[in-house]
C-alpha cells in the first residue's frame, strides 16, 4: 500500500474475540483477586505492612506524576501528608467545646477531617506553586525543602498539635456505619483509594491535559507555541500530587491512630522521591512497586544487617543509600520502566501499526479561512536591535493566502531574529507585525497559536517517547476544552476521539498515516520535520511559519517536503519559510526575500533572484 493512504474499512481484519485491554487493565484484573484475598490469608502484621505500603504508594503516585512525568522535583510530599494527617488527627480528637461554635460539628467527624485536610493541603500547594512554578529550575525543589523543614518544626512546636509528642488517642475510623477498626478492614479502604487514584492518574495521562503535563519535560517551548499553558499544566500536576498526599495523610492518621512530627520530616520527603525513582520514572504502577520495594528493603536491611555485622547501628541507611545509587545506575527508568520496556520488546509491536483502531469521530469545527490572495501576514518596518547591533533593519513584506514566501540569507543575516518576532517569541524594537490585519507584535506565542499562526522549529522539537499520533494531537490542544476532572473520570472520551481523529487526519494528509503508533523519536529526521508540520496543521492554521525546514534532510526527504508544501499552498495556506538551502527554495516558492547584515538586499520571484548580482555576491558567493 502507498504510504499515507488510509485504509478506510477495518472489515478485512480478523474478528477479535478477546476484549482489548491495556497493560494496566490486565494488571488491575490480576491484582484484584490477590488484593481481595490478601487480608483473609495473611497474618495481621503483614496486612499492616501492606497498609503502610498502600499509603506510601498513594503519596508516591503524586510524585510519579509530578517528578517522573512532569519533571518537577518536590521534597515536600511528606510535609503535605503531615498537614492532612494533623488536620485529621486534630479534628478527630478535639472536643466540640474547644472549637468555635459554628465549627463544633466538625469535632470527631472523619469526613470533616478529610475535607479540611485536603483543603489545607491544596491551599498550601496553591500558594507554594504560585510562588515557585513560574520560576525555572531549582526554585520548586528549594521551595519544597524550605516548606518541608519549616513545617516539621512547626508541628513540633504547636501546643495544640501536641508538640514533639504529637496527638494520640485518635478513635477508630467509622464511615457510613462501617467500622474500619482492624488492619484487615482498613486494608480494603486503603487499597481501594489507591487503585482509584491509579486509574484516575492513568486516565489523566491519557488525555488532552495529560499530554500538556507530559510535554512539560523537555517540550515546554514547543507546547506553549501550540497554545498549551505550561504554568497551568505544572500547577495541575502539583495540585494532583498534593491531593494524593492529602488523601494519604487522612488514611495515615486513621491507620496509625497517632501522629507525631517525625514521619513528616524532610528525610521522609526524600524517601518518597526514592520510592518514585526506584519504582519507575513516569510509570504509574511504579508508585506501588517503589513503595513496596523501599519498605521491604528497609525492613530486610534492618533485620539482616545487625546479624551480618554483629553490631547494631543505623547501618541500613548507608547500605540503603548505596543500593539506591546502584539501582539508579543499572535501571535509570526504575523497576517499572524496566518491566515496561521488556514487555514492549516481547510484544514486538510493529512500528507501522495501521490506524484502524481509531474510530472515526466528528470533525472539529474550523476557523473561517482567508480567501486566496488575501494578505495574511505583514511586516512593516520591523527593526530589532541588540544593544548596538541592528539584527533586523526596516524589514517590510507581506505573505498572502495560497503563497509561499522564502526569507533567505547567509548565516548571521538576521533570519532567526526575524522569525522569532514573526512567531511572537520576540518583539520588534520598532515597526509593526500584522496578522490578518491585526497587530500581533507584543502578543505571546501561545495567544497566536489560537489565532491561526502555527510554526515548526529549526531544531525539531517533539516528545521522542510519545507516539507520533499523540505528538501531533498536542497541536490540537486549543481545539479541546476538557479539564482534569473530566479526564480522570473518563468524561472526555468524545472530545478526545475528535482530537485524535484530527491528529490522524493531519498525519494522513502529510503522508505519515502509517506511523501513528510509532514512537516519534524512531522516525527519520525528514519524517520528524513533516511530523512538526502535521502538528502545526492540527491547530487549523491559516499561516505556517517554518524555520529552516530543509536543514539536514536528504534529497528524497527534501522532495517529499516540497511536495507537501506545494499541496498545502494549493489548498490556500499562507507559508513563510526561513531557509538556508537555495536549491530547495528556488524550485518551490513564489517569492524570495533576501537579507544580508539585517537588511533587505533583494526581493522577487526566484528566477530574478537567482540572477540578481547583489544576491550572487552576498549569498551564492559565500557558500559552496
Ligand atoms: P541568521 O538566523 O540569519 O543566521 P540571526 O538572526 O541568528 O541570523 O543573527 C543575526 C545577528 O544578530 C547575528 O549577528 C547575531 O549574533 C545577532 N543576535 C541574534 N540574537 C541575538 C541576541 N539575542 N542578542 C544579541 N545578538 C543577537
Ligand atoms: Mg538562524
Amino acid at each position: 500500500m502507498k504510504p499515507g493512504v488510509l485504509s478506510k474499512t477495518p472489515a478485512a481484519r480478523p474478528t477479535v474475540s478477546m476484549p482489548r485491554l491495556s497493560p494496566s487493565g490486565w494488571i488491575l484484573l490480576a491484582l484484584l483477586p490477590v488484593l481481595a484475598a490478601a487480608p483473609l490469608v495473611l497474618p495481621t502484621y503483614q496486612v499492616t505492612l501492606a497498609n503502610n505500603i498502600g499509603i506510601f504508594a498513594l503519596a508516591t503516585l503524586g510524585l510519579v506524576l509530578l517528578t517522573g512525568v512532569a519533571g518537577m522535583t518536590s521534597f515536600g510530599q511528606a510535609a503535605f501528608i503531615g498537614v492532612s494527617a494533623y488536620a485529621t488527627a486534630y479534628l478527630a480528637t478535639v472536643s466540640a467545646a474547644d472549637l468555635p461554635a459554628p465549627l463544633a460539628w466538625m469535632a470527631g467527624s472523619p469526613l470533616a477531617g478529610l475535607a479540611v485536610g485536603l483543603l489545607l493541603t491544596l491551599a498550601i500547594a496553591t500558594v507554594l506553586g504560585a510562588v515557585t512554578l513560574r520560576l525555572s529550575g531549582h526554585y520548586l525543589p528549594l521551595g519544597t525543602i524550605a516548606w518541608g523543614l519549616s513545617l516539621f518544626y512547626l508541628f513540633g512546636n504547636l501546643e495544640f498539635l501536641g508538640g514533639h509528642t504529637g496527638l494520640s488517642g485518635i478513635p477508630a475510623l467509622s464511615l457510613f456505619g462501617i467500622a474500619f477498626d482492624k488492619a484487615e478492614t482498613l486494608f480494603y479502604l486503603i487499597w481501594a483509594v489507591l487503585l482509584l487514584a491509579v486509574v484516575a492518574t492513568l486516565n489523566l495521562l491519557d488525555s488532552r491535559v495529560g499530554r500538556a503535563i507530559r510535554a512539560l519535560r523537555g517540550g515546554q517551548r514547543m507546547s506553549e507555541s501550540m497554545g498549551v499553558d505550561s504554568f497551568r499544566a505544572k500547577m495541575t500536576a502539583f495540585l494532583v500530587a498534593a491531593l494524593y498526599a492529602g488523601l494519604a495523610g487522612w488514611l495515615y492518621a486513621y491507620t496509625q491512630r497517632f501522629v507525631s512530627p517525625a514521619p513528616f520530616s524532610l528525610q521522609a520527603g526524600i524517601d518518597f522521591l526514592f520510592m518514585a525513582l526506584i519504582g519507575g520514572v513516569g510509570q504509574v504502577w511504579g508508585a506501588v512497586i517503589g513503595a513496596a520495594g523501599v519498605t521491604f528493603a528497609k525492613q530486610w536491611l534492618q533485620d539482616l544487617l545487625p546479624h551480618l555485622l554483629g553490631r547494631t547501628g543505623n547501618f541500613e541507611a548507608i547500605v540503603f543509600g548505596l543500593l539506591i545509587v546502584l539501582l539508579m545506575q543499572r535501571l535509570p527508568g526504575g523497576i517499572a520502566g524496566w518491566i515496561a520496556k521488556t514487555f514492549e520488546r516481547r510484544r514486538q509491536r510493529p512500528a507501522t501499526l495501521e490506524s484502524m483502531d481509531l474510530p472515526d469521530a466528528e470533525p472539529l469545527p474550523r476557523r473561517p479561512m482567508p480567501q486566496k490572495g488575501e494578505v495574511v501576514l505583514e511586516a512593516k518596518g520591523v527593526t530589532r536591535r541588540f544593544g548596538g547591533l541592528v539584527a533586523n533593519r526596516d524589514i517590510s513584506f507581506s505573505v498572502r493566502a495560497g503563497e509561499i514566501l522564502a526569507v533567505i540569507g547567509p548565516n548571521g543575516a538576521g533570519k532567526s531574529t526575524l522569525f522569532n518576532q514573526l512567531s511572537c517569541v520576540d518583539r520588534p524594537t520598532s515597526g509593526e507585525i500584522l496578522f490578518r490585519g491585526e497587530r500581533i507584535d507584543g502578543r505571546t506565542a501561545r495567544a497566536m497559536a489560537g489565532a491561526g499562526l502555527s510554526r515548526s522549529f529549526q531544531h525539531v522539537k517533539l516528545l521522542p517517547t510519545m507516539s507520533v499520533l499523540e505528538n501531533v494531537a498536542i497541536g490540537a490542544h486549543l481545539r479541546g476544552s476538557k479539564g482534569v476532572a473530566a479526564a480522570a473520570l473518563r468524561l472526555d472520551r468524545a472530545e478526545e476521539a475528535r482530537l485524535l481523529a484530527e491528529a490522524r487526519r493531519q498525519l494522513v494528509r502529510v503522508g505519515l498515516g502509517q506511523y501513528l503508533h510509532a514512537e516519534a523519536g524512531s522516525l527519520a529526521l525528514g519524517q520528524q520535520r513533516i511530523l512538526e508540520i502535521a502538528r502545526a496543521l492540527c491547530a487549523d492554521p491559516c499561516l505556517l511559519l517554518l524555520d529552516e525546514p530543509a536543514a539536514g534532510l536528504r534529497f528524497l526527504e527534501k522532495q517529499a517536503l516540497a511536495e507537501l508544501l506545494v499541496k498545502l499552498r494549493s489548498e490556500g495556506m499562507a507559508i513563510l519559510l526561513v531557509e538556508h538551502d537555495m536549491d530547495f527554495v528556488m524550485g518551490l516558492v513564489d517569492r524570495v526575500y533576501v537579507m544580508e547584515f539585517g537588511e533587505r538586499i533583494a526581493e522577487g520571484p526566484p528566477e530574478t533572484i537567482q540572477t540578481d548580482p547583489a544576491v550572487l555576491e552576498a549569498y551564492l558567493g559565500g557558500i559552496e
